[in-house]
């Protein structure tokens, strides 16, 4: 049977660079959903569909191909056979990535792709809902967040590293409209798992978080070596 982490957070916690890391100490696959749920998103975006219009979103599903790859243990998204790995990752990709997620047949497209992909390997799967209906019987769940001032100033370092200007009291605003949307959604809102552990990352190095989550699984799979 393969073993599988679910790990569920807002947006800017860390998650999908703390969680590449541990699936990788791990010898797990890394499956990052927010990539495709982005990849709608900017399927979305290129076609003006408007995600609240039901029949043109509709249409616009039954036309998107996602595909995923992995090269050098990095996961690659591809658009009807496009490559779309860096086109992905703007803020208004996000943006409409979030607006879409909260429709159903958005989610229902991705359902069974990612419960298949877990089924058949070791996965580490990151996401919002992925410990509360994706695979609620994962045996090791982690809900990994941090301080939303924490996060605004984290995706500000970010960005200023690529050169970009940006205003830190606006990340700070597009995060907290960003999480509202995601936890009160009427459809699998992010929400931390019962039996998930809760990890706040505000005071951690990406190191000490990813370590974190490798002695859990450790523990669980009952592997002690280091
Ligand atoms: O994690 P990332 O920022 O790439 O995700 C983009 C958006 O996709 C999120 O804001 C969220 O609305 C949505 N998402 C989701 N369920 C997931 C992963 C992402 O609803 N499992």
């Amino acid at each position: 049977m393969s073993f599988n982490i679910a790990i569920d957070g807002p947006a800017g916690a860390g998650k999908s660079t703390v969680a590449r890391r541990a699936a990788a100490m791990l010898g797990f696959t890394y499956v990052d959903t927010g990539a495709m749920y982005r990849t709608i998103g900017l399927y979305l975006m290129r076609n003006h569909v408007d995600p609240a219009d039901s029949a043109a979103l509709a249409d616009a599903l039954s036309k998107i191909r996602i595909g995923m790859s992995y090269a050098d243990g990095v996961q690659h998204m591809s658009l009807n056979g496009e490559d779309v790995s860096s086109e992905i990752r703007t803020q208004e990709v996000g943006e409409m990535a979030s607006k879409s997620a909260a429709v159903p047949a958005v989610r229902d497209k991705l359902l069974s792709l990612q419960q298949e992909l877990a089924a058949s390997q070791d996965v580490l799967m990151d996401g919002r809902d992925i410990g509360t209906r994706i695979l609620p019987h994962a045996q090791l769940k982690i809900y990994l967040t941090a301080g939303v001032e924490v996060r605004a100033k984290r995706r500000f370092l970010e960005l200023q590293k690529k050169g970009e200007t940006a205003d830190i009291a606006q990340i700070e605003e597009e995060i907290r409209s960003r999480d509202y949307r995601d936890m009160h959604r009427d459809i699998a809102p992010l929400a931390q798992a019962e039996d998930a552990v809760y990890l706040d990352t505000s005071n951690l190095t990406i190191e000490e978080a990813s370590a974190v989550i490798v002695t859990l699984a450790k523990l669980r799979m009952g592997r002690t070596d280091s």
